[in-house]
């Protein structure tokens, strides 16, 4: 049975992951799609729930035996990918899949899908406050800080290929926007 997803994209910094726990906590008919990665687990992370915490070796494995809608090398060694499986099990329980994953990704997602499928773009007010952001996050090393910016800058290019952008210049705005745009996106 296919189901009804959610798609956010944006750069990491955005607050796109704030505004994805605010919409599920708040929603009872979502439900997160973990994806697999190999970066390290942060210390306010759990495995299974924020990611499913993989070797290298082990995120291989699962390329090589097709589990992957699709997956990314998105920053050297640091794989992440969608599994099969966890689209799988939360229409089974009738629920609608939501995604917080890097653009590329959610462009694969988003063209498998096509019409099941809302893609949001979560848009920083500027790049400066999204330096200043990543800087007070301070989960980076001063290297994946730098590759974080560069990505970044690049993300927000694409935003015009998605269905809605939200600008996060205001939490409490984009929280109210985004479960509007749900909330209809659900009903139709
Ligand atoms: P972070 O390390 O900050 O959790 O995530 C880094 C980037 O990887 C973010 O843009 C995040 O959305 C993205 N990401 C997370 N899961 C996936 C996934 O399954 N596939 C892809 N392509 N990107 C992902």
């Amino acid at each position: 049975m296919q189901g009804k997803l959610l798609l956010f994209c944006g750069p990491s910094g955005s607050g796109k992951t704030t505004i994805v726990h605010h919409l599920l906590k708040n929603n009872p008919r979502l439900a997160f799609s973990v994806s697999a990665t190999t970066r390290p687990i942060r210390a306010n992370e759990k495995d299974g729930e924020d990611y499913h915490f993989l070797t290298v070796e082990d995120f291989k494995k699962k390329i090589q035996a097709e589990e992957f809608v699709e997956w990314e090398e998105v920053y050297a060694d640091r794989f992440y990918g969608t599994l099969k499986a966890e689209i799988e099990k939360i229409w089974s329980a009738n629920k609608v899949a939501v995604f917080d994953v890097d653009v590329e990704g959610g462009l694969k997602i988003k063209k498998i899908f096509g019409d099941l499928l809302l893609a949001i773009f979560v848009m920083p007010p500027s790049v400066d406050e999204l330096r200043r952001r990543l800087h007070a996050r301070n989960s980076e090393t001063a290297d994946s800080y730098q590759t974080r910016i560069s990505k970044a800058e690049h993300e927000l290019t694409y935003a015009f290929k998605f269905d809605r952008t939200i600008v996060n210049d205001s939490l409490e705005h984009a929280l109210e926007e985004t479960a509007t745009t749900v909330d209809e996106f659900l009903k139709g």
